[in-house]
This record gives structure tokens, C-alpha cells and sequence, in this order.
């Protein structure tokens, strides 16, 4: 069995993580990390530099994406892991994401605005790191920094989300369609955090039953959004319909991620890993 240290969920510059590319292997290096997966959203940009920063430091770095998609009105995250970044479909489709997510990133400005929050666009584009790349994160730590609020996940509560301020209806990519850009990238299709998309029990069945027809090959099982019971809760699906098991930190960064890069549990027993026959 392999005593390989995995984190296959992180995010760096290049989406809404503080950390470069290079600075985020390196931490990941120091940590004990063998195997990192950098997955930046909808974002494939800082691959090249992780990979040669990866060279440097002696990790194996996997290249990844986490891919916003919509599904029943919700929004779910698929990433992509080992995939090919030069592919044409994957790269395309990336696009139209990124496309989409920057006239949101004006609607949400708007809605902001309508609730007397002046200058949130602006206020956002100073905390994006990269051009290509807008998320409501960024519009958080504005949020914060202008004292709206005191805590970035206190912004997801009363900010952003359904029903609050700043929040704006939006259609990402269609869930079949992310699964084949993926496939068609020689990639794996990982369904992230499942426990994050607050399902009924009847609606998680579904969604696993519909990414699990639709070619999805695999579900997040240890990530930093799921408690110890649903941990093993994810475990006994990813069993019962026969999914590879992901792990991950979903690191952000310094100061926003409470668990560091490679400081997650192990998979439990009775799990394939998706890393199984790397
Ligand atoms: P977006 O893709 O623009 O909708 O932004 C989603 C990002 O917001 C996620 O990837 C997280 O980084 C961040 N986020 C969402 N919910 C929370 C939360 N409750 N606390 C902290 N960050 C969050
Ligand atoms: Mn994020
Ligand atoms: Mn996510
Ligand atoms: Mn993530």
C-alpha cells in the first residue's frame, strides 16, 4: 500500500487563492505533500508554473481544474483531475465559463449596489489576482476589508448567497457537458465537496445518481467541508455506486483556509482511490 501523502484540491493566484503557483507547491513540499493536484476555478492558467515549480521542489504535481457547473438551480463543482490542459474541449469550455463569470461579476456590482453597497466591482478587482478570473471571493474580502462585515465566511452568510444581498441568479456549464470536456482531456471527473450543496437525502441520490450515468467517475469523500459522519456517509455512497474516492484541502491560503495543504484524514477503508492507478 502506498504511504504517499495526497491533496488533490487546491487553489492558487490564479483563481481566488492567495498563494503563486510556486509558492503553493512549495508549501505543499514542505508540508509533506508527495502528490498535489492544483485545481483553480475554471482556470487552467497556472499550471505551467506549479508544474515547474513542482520539478524544483520533488513533488509530483497533477494537473487539475474545478469546474463550476449548474444542476437543478444550485451550483455543484466538478474537478477535473489529471487532465490534459492542452485539450481544445476542455479549453473551450473553460472560457465560456470564465466569459459568463465575468458579466456575473457586474451583476453582482449592480446587486450590490442596489442595496447601497457603492464601488463592489471596483472594490473586488483589487483583490483579483488574475485577470482572467472573478469569483465571489474577491467581492468577500472587499466586503471585509470595507467593513461590512468582519469575517470572509461571515460574507457568505448575510452577503451572496440565495436570498441576501449581492446574490445573482447565473448558469454555469451543464454538468454532462463538464464530465465529457474532462473525459475528452484524458481527465477523471471528481465530484467536489458533495457535503457543501445542502441536498436533501432524496436529492443527494439523485445527483449521484445523475453524475454517476453521465460518466462521473468519482466523489471528493475527505474534504474540510464534511464532518466525521459525512465523511463515512460519502464513503458508503461512493461505495454503493462504485465511485473513486477523492481527498482534499481546498486550500486558499494563509490566514483563509483553516486546514493546510495535506492536513486531512485518510481515505477510509474499503475505498478505491482515484489515484489508484497513477
Ligand atoms: P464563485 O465561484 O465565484 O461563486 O465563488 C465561490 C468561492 O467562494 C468558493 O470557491 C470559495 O472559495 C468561496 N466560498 C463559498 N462559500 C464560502 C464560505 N461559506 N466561506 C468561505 N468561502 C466561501
Ligand atoms: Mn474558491
Ligand atoms: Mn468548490
Ligand atoms: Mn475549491
Amino acid at each position: 500500500m502506498s504511504m504517499l501523502r495526497y491533496d488533490l484540491h487546491s487553489h492558487s493566484t490564479h483563481s481566488d487563492g492567495l498563494l503563486t503557483p510556486a509558492e503553493l507547491v512549495q508549501r505543499a513540499a514542505q508540508r509533506g505533500v508527495d502528490v498535489l493536484a492544483l485545481t483553480d476555478h475554471d482556470e487552467l492558467s497556472g499550471l505551467p508554473e506549479a508544474r515547474a515549480a513542482a520539478r524544483e521542489a520533488g513533488l509530483r504535481l497533477v494537473d487539475g481544474a474545478e469546474l463550476s457547473v449548474s444542476w437543478h438551480g444550485g451550483t455543484l463543482h466538478v474537478l477535473g483531475l489529471r487532465i490534459d490542459p492542452d485539450c481544445p474541449a476542455l479549453r473551450d469550455g473553460l472560457a465560456a465559463i470564465r466569459e459568463g463569470r465575468s458579466g456575473r461579476a457586474r451583476r453582482i456590482g449592480d446587486a450590490l449596489a442596489t442595496a447601497g453597497i457603492e464601488g463592489a466591482y471596483a472594490g473586488a478587482l483589487r483583490y483579483v489576482t488574475s485577470e482572467r478570473l472573478i469569483s465571489r471571493t474577491h467581492f468577500a474580502r472587499f466586503l471585509v476589508e470595507a467593513g461590512y462585515v468582519r469575517e470572509t465566511k461571515d460574507v457568505f452568510r448575510r452577503y451572496l448567497v440565495p436570498g441576501k444581498p449581492g446574490h445573482v441568479e447565473h448558469v454555469w456549464a451543464n454538468m454532462h457537458d463538464a464530465i465529457d470536456w474532462i473525459h475528452a482531456a484524458g481527465g477523471r471527473a471528481v465530484l467536489a465537496h458533495p457535503g457543501r450543496y445542502k441536498l436533501t437525502a432524496t436529492g443527494l441520490r439523485e445527483l449521484l445518481g445523475e453524475f454517476c450515468d453521465g460518466g462521473g467517475d468519482g466523489i471528493e469523500v475527505v474534504s474540510p467541508s464534511h464532518s466525521a459522519a459525512q465523511i463515512a456517509d460519502f464513503a458508503r455512497h461512493a461505495r454503493k455506486f462504485g465511485f473513486l474516492a477523492s481527498s482534499g484541502s481546498d486550500y486558499h491560503g494563509p490566514g483563509e483556509s483553516h486546514v493546510d495543504l495535506g492536513d486531512m484524514p485518510p481515505l477510509p477503508f474499503g475505498l478505491t482511490p482515484v489515484w489508484q492507478d497513477w
